[in-house]
């Protein structure tokens, strides 16, 4: 059984940006839905007991037609919203928000620096049509790229692109993510985003 995580700060900690009514309904509906239509799809195939989502999602190949699809769009969801929420913090005294400087190396190596990065994913965000994610990933051999995925899939699913790259950021840009404040203003809350980005969990992920 999979089951919903606990968001690491309160529902309300990342008030002005992520309002706590969305923040709340997004865990405790949103999130789990993909889990219980998760759960429910592996109901029947108790060989899949054991497989984390990871696991799940990084093999769809493996497994029988009939759950594919919902493990994919389910599974993703629950991936997904667990990885979002590790990746957000309450906003800091330090209200810049800045990378690390060696964070920001890497992005003047292959992004042309922090500030067009950041222009780059706004935008890569902005382009999602109907519902997706825009990330930052990494690939096997360090190098940062910026991407976006439809629905709830998630670039670790392909199985087939050169470098086998991963996310380390990602942004939610469900119309559910956001609507509630910023209805239909989501390069608002794409700039909202960058004030709570977790850039200590990030470079974990990277380094
Ligand atoms: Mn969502």
């Amino acid at each position: 059984m999979h089951t919903l995580p606990q968001l690491p700060y309160g529902y309300g900690d990342l008030e002005p940006y992520f309002d706590e009514a969305t923040m709340r309904l997004h865990h405790t509906k949103h999130h789990q839905t993909y889990i219980d239509k998760l759960n429910a799809a592996l109901e029947k195939y108790s060989e899949f007991t054991d497989w984390s989502v990871e696991k799940l999602i990084t093999n769809l190949g493996k497994l029988p037609e009939e759950i594919k699809n919902d493990v994919k769009n389910h599974g993703g969801g629950h991936y997904n919203h667990s990885f979002f929420w590790e990746i957000l913090k309450p906003v800091s005294q330090d209200k810049s928000n800045m990378p690390s400087s060696d964070m920001i190396k890497l992005f003047d190596r292959d992004l042309g620096g922090y500030e067009k990065f950041k222009e780059s994913f706004k935008n890569t965000a902005l382009r999602v049509f109907g519902s997706g994610w825009a990330w930052l990933t990494v690939d096997d051999k360090g190098k940062l790229f910026i991407a976006s995925s439809p629905n709830q899939d998630n670039p670790i699913m392909l199985n087939n692109i050169p470098g086998n790259p991963r996310p380390i950021l990602g942004l939610d840009v469900w119309e559910h993510a956001y609507y509630l404040k910023y209805q239909n203003r989501r390069p608002d809350y794409i700039e909202a985003f960058f004030h709570l980005v977790n850039w200590a969990q990030v470079e974990k992920l990277l380094f």
